[in-house]
């Protein structure tokens, strides 16, 4: 049965360095959540502190009803998947596998039935004889997790698995793993960096910093509708400028951008004139306008030019002077036109995202 995961106030240090500083998060039964922020954040730490490889300095830890915090790791029926696999190298694929069955001694038929029903669910069906050392990496991380779902987890714990991967076998496997977790339909937490992975592979996700959290939503909520400047450059690429409101109503407001005597009209919000804020304008929401799309009405439209451009196959990220700065624009590649010179820009006021100053 799959248990939600309730961490209360979790601290945790390493001598003077806070690792995670009063942490709370609720993670729903049967759900995949996603912890990410950048190296040093404290990701791993929460991690090891569900699995019960650490102990928290303060706070608890619950799983469905259960109180989690002091129970011993091998108790918590938890799976873990690392970064490196973690394989036995002396063991065969069948073996890695049948380990935790193994631990719980269990009938011999019953062990062998749940290997090779787990195998067969990570499409690594007649493979138990195998030494792990002569598959892939995409296969050995497999095992790894076929070995952590064997034992019907409560909770499934993944440290970035999939960053040992190149770049092809790493999508195909997030695929997979994706699939797999949803019909499995066990609670799972995901460690990593890797914001697209985190986007393409939660339901919901909290961004980490120096171990608090600063936005927890689905990934659509955290992307389009950041809570501060952190988040939306986590996130993703983005144009981040500095402004000031000058005017702010129920239907729009106005921000003139710091350093130059240009304004941007971004959706309404509940600031003041005068307050300062951080506008983000997202490359893909910057258009650029041609003969075939009609020119936009609203007040953001400026004539500018293309200083650098970078063809990344499924679309062109164009740098452009604006704002006395230097912004990206992203345009899906149609035909084999490339753009160069004086063009024009807009984006619509709703795509602007408007913060408050950090
Ligand atoms: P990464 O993405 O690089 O793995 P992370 O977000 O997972 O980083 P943690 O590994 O949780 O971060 O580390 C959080 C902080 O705690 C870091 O400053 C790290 O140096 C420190 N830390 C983690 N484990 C230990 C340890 N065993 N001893 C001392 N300091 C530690």
């Amino acid at each position: 049965m799959a248990s939600d995961v309730r961490l209360s106030n979790l601290s945790k240090s390493y001598g003077e360095t806070v690792a995670v500083k009063d942490f709370s998060l609720h993670v729903r039964a049967g759900e995949f959540f996603s912890l990410v922020g950048p190296s040093g954040c404290g990701k791993t730490t929460i991690l090891r502190m569900i699995a019960g490889f650490e102990t928290p300095d303060e706070g608890t830890i619950q799983f469905g009803d259960r109180e989690m915090t002091e129970v011993p790791a091998n108790e918590r029926n938890s799976g873990m998947v690392f970064q490196n696999y973690a394989l036995f190298p002396h063991m065969t694929v069948g073996e890695n596998t049948a380990f935790g069955l193994r631990a719980r001694h269990l009938p011999k038929d019953e062990i062998a039935a749940k290997t090779q029903a787990a195998l067969a669910m990570v499409q690594l069906a007649g493979l138990e004889n195998r030494a792990v050392q002569e598959l892939s990496g995409g296969q050995q991380q497999r095992v790894a997790l076929a070995r952590a779902l064997v034992i019907r987890p409560n909770v499934l714990l993944l440290d970035e698995p999939l960053s040992n991967l190149d770049a092809k076998l790493r999508t195909e496997t997030r695929a997979q793993l994706r699939h797999l977790v949803h019909e499995s339909g066990i609670t799972t937490v995901y460690v990593t960096h890797d914001q697209e992975e985190a986007l393409a592979l939660s339901d919901r996700l909290a961004v980490l910093r120096d171990g608090t959290i600063q936005q927890i939503g689905t990934p659509v909520d955290v992307y389009l509708t950041p809570v501060n400047g952190f988040v939306a450059r986590f996130m993703g690429h983005t144009n981040l400028l500095e402004g000031r409101i000058i005017e702010s109503d129920r239907r729009s407001c106005t921000v003139a951008i710091e350093g130059t005597s240009r304004t941007i009209i971004g959706p309404p919000i509940p600031y003041h004139s005068g307050d300062a804020v951080s506008v983000v304008l997202r490359p893909e929401s910057l258009q650029i306008e041609d003969s075939l799309t009609s020119p936009s009405r609203h007040g953001n439209r400026w004539e500018t030019a293309i200083i650098a451009t970078e063809f990344r196959g499924a679309f062109t990220a164009y740098t452009i002077r604006l704002f006395e700065t230097n912004l990206f624009v992203y345009r899906i590649t149609r035909g084999n036109q490339l753009l160069q010179g004086d063009i024009t820009v807009s984006i619509p006021p709703d795509q602007v995202v408007i913060l408050p100053n950090e």
